[in-house]
């Protein structure tokens, strides 16, 4: 599916006809690439594809500040399929197929995602590519694993797992691709990234992408990057101008009821809708499916099963709504969302702009909506200043909570049952009984500025609320700055 406008090319927008647009051929891509690209319907490389391409296949470091919709998979997977073509074979001998790419996502999903992308992009190649990660059994992956694979996609704890169990070798990785850098140390997965990078050649080309660049980032990158090329399409702490940002204010304990009215009033298909807490998004999922609304909750509590069962029907419409902790929403790849909404407001204000991107992504456009109550005003303030604008809280129009909800429920910080009987009357409203949208959203526009502006480095990241799914229980994070600067040179 083509979800990139070829005129979001930030060096040919400006001065260039749509003709002078670069193409996928011009990058020397064997066939089978160029059939595979035309199959997604990719007419032109994005801004990140087109600078990436030819530096990774050049065999130089890079070192890419982009963002997760910025079309940065292709990015580097296109150069190192075709690089590792020379190596391609029918052969049924695993020893013919050793690990020659390894990409380390921070998620399971954005795993799953460029793993997806991965294949799609060398179905017309003998090359193999297969994911793991954990929460899901570890049979089927060891199976692949044995058969053989030249690329191989990976969440870093149960890489470190296969690599344990001896069902995984990587003396043979020519390519090492370490993707959304920052949430990897931001989910406090550095210890694992130094032992994987201690069980790889000497030799090897790497690939870094990060959306934001920290002293943190930048140490990490100096540890193992050899002469990088810094490659930057989009600043990172800039919330895209075509998102249209609404803040409103509504009492703590009507945030879901307003979740509910937006959700009608809008007529809103296809949403994220944030919380800050794994509890607060399975209780505001239950009640959006008591209102009759398709939602389901994605956090790290819930098995891979259901997080990916719920990814696939939110992609393929059987659900409206996703409800979601950063940590599961991040990378998620599903282009083109409408809106989000902030159900809370994050700690962080990064996420915040996080958050939005999902609408603002691959240059589309897109609302997004935040729930703001009085005692979130140091959250909001800090937001202001990371994005440099003011976002003043409106009143939520047409909106009349039914009841404040009794004994105290401080949104999600109680931990009470679910009752049924708690909201009223609520339950007996359908989604067909929808309020005519009252507030037109603007038109939407197919190029967003945003998407073709320089990178900005961002201020350092806080540690996330939410610990990574992958990471196992018994093991300690380690603090950041004890370890960096430790690791060993690539
Ligand atoms: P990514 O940033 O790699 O997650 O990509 C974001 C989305 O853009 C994915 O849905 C890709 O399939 C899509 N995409 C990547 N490259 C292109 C391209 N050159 N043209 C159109 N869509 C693309």
């Amino acid at each position: 599916m083509s979800d990139i406008n070829p005129s979001q090319n930030a060096h040919e927008a400006t001065s260039a006809t749509p003709a002078a647009l670069p193409r996928f051929d011009d990058f020397g891509l064997a066939p089978p690439i160029l059939k595979a690209l035309a199959d997604q319907g990719y007419q032109h490389p994005t801004p990140i594809q087109a600078k990436a391409i030819p530096i990774v296949l050049q065999g130089r470091d890079v070192m890419g500040a982009a963002q997760t919709g910025t079309g940065k998979t292709a990015g580097f997977s296109l150069p190192i399929i075709q690089m590792l073509l020379a190596h391609a074979n029918t052969s049924a001998s695993p020893a013919r197929h050793p690990v020659r790419a390894l990409v380390l996502t921070p998620t399971r999903e954005l795993a799953d995602q460029v793993a997806d992308n991965v294949k799609a992009y060398s179905r017309h190649t003998p090359l193999r590519a297969t994911v793991v990660f954990g929460g899901v059994d570890m049979a089927p992956q060891t199976a692949a694993l044995r058969a053989g694979v030249e690329i191989l996609i990976a969440t870093p704890g149960r890489l470190l797992d296969h690599v344990q169990q001896k069902t995984l070798n990587l003396s043979q990785t020519q390519i090492f691709v370490m993707d959304e850098a920052d949430r990897m140390l931001d989910m406090g997965f550095l210890p694992d990234l130094q032992r994987i990078i201690n069980l790889l050649p000497k030799q090897r080309q790497n690939l870094m992408f990060s959306a934001t660049f920290s002293p943190e980032i930048k140490k990490l990158a100096g540890s193992f990057l050899k002469d990088p090329v810094l490659i930057e399409v989009a600043r990172s702490n800039a919330t895209a101008e075509r998102v249209t940002q609404i803040v409103y204010k509504v009492d703590e304990e009507a945030k879901r009821d307003a979740v509910v009215h937006l959700l009608r009033q809008r007529e809103i298909k296809q949403v994220i809708v944030f919380s800050n807490t794994k509890i607060g998004a399975s209780r505001l999922s239950r009640e959006l499916e008591r209102q009759g609304i398709r939602a389901s909750a994605i956090h790290g509590d819930k098995t891979q099963i259901e997080r990916m069962a719920a990814l696939d029907a939110f992609k393929t419409g059987g659900l409206d709504v996703l409800v979601a902790t950063d940590v599961a929403a991040r990378g998620l790849d599903i282009a083109e969302l409408p809106c989000v909404i902030n159900y809370d407001l994050p700690y962080n204000a990064e996420d915040y702009v996080h958050r939005i991107g999902r609408t603002g992504r691959a240059g589309a456009s897109g609302d997004a909506l935040s729930l703001y109550s009085d005692k979130d005003a140091r959250l909001l303030a800090d937001i202001e200043k990371l994005i440099k604008q003011k976002l003043a809280p409106v009143p939520l129009e047409d909106f009349q909570p039914r009841g404040l909800r009794s004994g105290g429920d401080r949104g999600d910080r109680g931990d009470r049952g679910d009752r049924s009987d708690r909201y009223g009357d609520r339950g007996d409203r359908r989604p067909s009984e929808r309020a005519p949208r009252s507030a037109p959203l603007p038109r939407r526009e197919k190029v967003d500025p945003w998407f073709l502006k320089p990178y900005e480095p961002s201020a350092p990241v806080e540690p996330k609320a939410e610990q990574p799914a992958d990471q196992r229980s018994a093991k300690p994070v380690q603090k950041r700055a004890a370890l960096l600067g430790g690791g060993p040179k690539g």
